[in-house]
């Protein structure tokens, strides 16, 4: 035997998101005034009460182990959760509470997956999906979509994709990252093709709460009871409530599904961290007010970003509807020169950004678009202005 390693292992690029996020603290600890238009993180603090919930349950040494797909408790208020902001019946042993929705999706993914089994991803698509299916041993087929259909896939683009091998398709609105949210009537189309297909969708609404100008979030399994059969409904609190560090996402699906994410989240992790669940019972349970207000603040920020980024040459992009990203399309600017050298990939352009002009941006190769780029705006409008104002010269400079 030699000292191999795995394929699969091999085959998995490192997430970019959190590289660039990594560079830019880093940059900014060393002193650099680095506006980071990076990761998807909200740059507010947890809510002072949820915060409190985690620091009583220390207190009150609730710091072992817990049932290992989560606390009853929790399961319960996700259950209510689901009933009253979803319109989704999931009863606590549909539900598995794990390490954050990247965990969850892990979760899924190897819960239905054979070798081989292809799974669709539209594009563009959040970087991650395409990894956590090669390693779960599937095979991503992707669905190119464009700015005209607002990046939307239909029913038929579903059928056209679907093969014997088929297993998922994936669906995530408020989308990260086009901002865009799919309409009532376009998800009964992709549910008809869905359950024509007999194939399960896994519905990421991480960014439920993010919709902007009174639009609803709508969850494809609320639909009926055929598309809900083959739904695996997943969210976390990362976004809405501020916790991205606290690592808390959940899924509602089949009891037979959720059994088999419990047994593979028995030997992977274990429970999720009890104080981090103590304190999801708070965030939703407890007063949403503070949820509102980011919310309020971020279709603001919304606003301001694509107020000027929509009128700044080279660039074009769409006005948001839910998330916190601007996805922008740069191909002009590739084939423009900067200090005699041709910018020629999002990358490089990134990197000129980063370096030159002390700006984060996300290059969307691995969103599956090279010419565009993503901004997120969880940052505060002042830097939103600072880092525009960068870009501008960036472009007036090329
Ligand atoms: N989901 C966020 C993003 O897309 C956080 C970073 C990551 O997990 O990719 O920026």
């Amino acid at each position: 035997m030699s000292l191999t390693l795995s394929e699969k292992a091999k085959a998995v690029k490192p997430s970019s998101t959190l590289a660039i996020t990594a560079k830019a603290k880093e940059l900014k600890a060393s002193g650099v005034d680095v506006v980071g238009f990076g990761a998807g993180e909200p740059d507010y603090n947890t809510p002072e009460n949820i915060n409190q919930a985690a620091i009583d349950a220390i207190n009150e040494g609730f710091t072992k182990y817990t049932p290992a797909s989560g606390t009853n408790e929790l399961k319960e208020a996700v259950s209510a959760k689901f009933k009253r902001f979803n319109n989704l019946d999931y009863k606590p042993e549909q539900i598995v509470v794990s390490n954050g929705g990247k965990h969850s999706l892990k979760n899924i993914f190897d819960a239905i997956i054979n070798p081989g089994d292809e799974v669709i991803i539209p594009a563009p698509f959040w970087l991650s999906y395409p990894e956590i299916v090669k390693l779960s041993g599937g095979v991503p087929v992707f669905i190119y979509t464009n700015r005209d259909c607002g990046y939307k896939i239909t029913g038929d683009d579903i059928r056209k994709a679907v093969t014997d091998k088929t297993k998922a398709v994936v669906l995530n609105s408020p989308n990260n990252p086009t901002g865009m949210i799919y309409l009532r009537e376009e998800l009964e189309d992709i549910a008809a093709a869905v359950v024509e297909s007999d194939i399960y969708c896994v519905a990421d609404e991480m960014y439920e709460y993010l919709t902007y100008d009174g639009r609803e979030h709508i969850s494809i399994a609320s639909l009926n009871n055929e598309i809900y059969k083959r739904t695996i409904t997943c969210s976390g609190l990362s976004k809405s409530y501020a916790m991205t560090g606290w690592r808390i996402g959940y899924t509602g699906s089949s009891v037979e599904i959720a059994k088999l994410m419990g047994s593979i989240q028995s030997h992977a992790t274990s429970n999720p961290n009890s104080i981090a669940q103590k304190a999801a019972v708070e965030a939703l349970n407890g007063p949403q007010e503070a949820v509102m207000k980011m919310k309020a603040a971020f279709e603001k920020r919304r606003d301001a970003m694509y107020e000027r980024m929509s009128k700044m040459k080279y660039v074009k992009t769409l006005k948001p509807e839910g998330a916190f990203y601007l996805f922008v399309d740069v191909k002009e600017v590739l084939d423009k020169e900067y200090k005699g050298e041709k910018i020629e990939t999002t990358t490089r352009m990134a990197q000129i950004l980063l370096e030159d002009y002390a700006v984060a941006v996300v290059p969307c190769v691995d969103f599956g678009y090279p010419d565009h780029i993503r901004l997120s705006y969880a940052i505060s409008r002042a830097q939103i202005h600072k880092g525009l104002d960068r870009i501008e010269e960036f472009l007036n400079n090329i």
